[in-house]
């Protein structure tokens, strides 16, 4: 199990198991926020504290999350609490656990395919 949380630590997230790989995503959101996602089902991970703040756009499907005292995104998670994927901010987690993931760079903007193949 690893733990993370937001800059403040108001935010905590234990998330079952350490990221093998982490997306740098280029979408007009993911590029903005220069987070890197690593995706779970919802029972691996269990977010305590908060508040968080919630920015939805476009078809607001899911909810991006972050902390409402400092600031930093911790997670995406879908309106559609029946769907079972959500994503955590890598970057909250510690150096030496996200050294150890391999980053893959996603063209979310355009493609939607990998631009590291
Ligand atoms: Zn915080």
């Amino acid at each position: 199990m690893i733990e993370s949380s937001c800059h403040c630590g108001a935010v905590k997230l234990e998330i079952d198991t350490a990221p093998e790989t982490v997306k740098d995503c280029n979408c007009s959101i993911c590029r903005r926020y220069g987070v890197l996602w690593a995706y779970y089902s919802p029972n691996q991970i269990r977010i305590s504290g908060g508040p968080t703040d919630i920015y939805m756009w476009n078809d607001r499907e899911i909810e991006f999350h972050r902390c409402r005292h400092c600031g930093c995104v911790t997670h995406w998670a879908p309106v559609d609490k029946s769907l079972r994927r959500m994503g955590v901010n890598a970057r909250l987690m510690a150096p030496q656990v996200l050294a150890r993931a391999r980053v893959r760079r996603l063209d979310g903007a355009d493609t939607e395919k990998y631009l590291d193949e």
